[in-house]
């Protein structure tokens, strides 16, 4: 990313994940999570009205599709990665809001499992870690991170940004009672490397603008650093 000759802050180019992964046991059964995409595909839509350049990896969702945005669905983990690898040096910022499955069942059948015959044992391996990975080579890219904890927040959320090399990390403030799935509310706390801040019972939408704020500023400022 590069300021243009009349000081025009330009366009970024922005990869967002989005949504659930499915992880099958056989042709219809899978292991997910309750991740409705809400939040990834509110972060989309606003990026590209700031007139960004945005690709949305969207696991499987009930969302209404996005106009004028590459989306570019996916199922499980291992797509996500591959289909996150190929755009990787192309982008300027990877949002990665996508509640990716940490395991995945070991034999995918390829027949429907039937029922009198039973699965005796599901063995269950560990998913690569998408954004670690892209922490290692993340160079100058921005890299914002999730996490949803219902303990030791803010020691979890440092602990993960270092970890994973993480410009900012955005961590829901989870109530047992009122699970942020498919909310239009949330409470969050974003730390960076720098700073803690929180933000109670706000809309998804306006979580989006703040987070796009935050990548904007972090690019443009490393940008201007450089001497454009
Ligand atoms: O470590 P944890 O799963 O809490 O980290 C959440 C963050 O890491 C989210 O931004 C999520 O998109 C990402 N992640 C990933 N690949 C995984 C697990 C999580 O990219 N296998």
């Amino acid at each position: 990313m590069r300021l243009n000759k009349k000081n025009i802050l330009p366009s970024l180019k922005i990869l967002i994940t989005s949504g659930p992964t499915r992880e099958f046991i056989d042709p219809v059964r899978f292991i997910s999570n309750a991740s409705t995409g809400t939040l990834g595909y509110e972060i989309a839509e606003e990026a590209k009205q700031r007139n960004h350049k945005v690709i949305l990896f969207s696991g499987p969702t009930h969302l209404k599709p996005l106009k004028n945005i590459k989306v570019i669905s996916f199922d499980t983990a291992l797509q996500l990665k591959k289909e996150v690898d190929k755009y990787f040096t192309w982008a300027d910022c990877i949002i990665c809001a996508a509640a990716v499955g940490d395991f995945r069942p070991k034999i995918r059948f390829s027949h429907k499992i039937k029922k009198e015959k039973g699965l005796k044992k599901l063995i269950l391996i560990k998913n690569p870690d998408i954004l670690k990975g892209l922490g290692k080579r993340k160079g100058k890219k921005i890299l914002v991170g999730f996490a949803l904890e219902t303990e030791n927040l803010i020691i979890n959320a440092k602990k993960k940004l270092k970890e994973k090399n993480l410009d900012f990390i955005v961590v829901n403030m989870l109530s047992l009672r009122h699970l942020p799935f498919g909310n239009k509310r949330v409470s969050f706390v974003i730390v960076d490397k720098e700073k803690t801040e929180e933000f109670k019972d706000i809309e998804k939408s306006v979580l989006a603008r703040i987070i796009l704020d935050r990548v904007e500023k972090l690019c443009y400022s490393q940008d201007l650093k450089e001497g454009g």
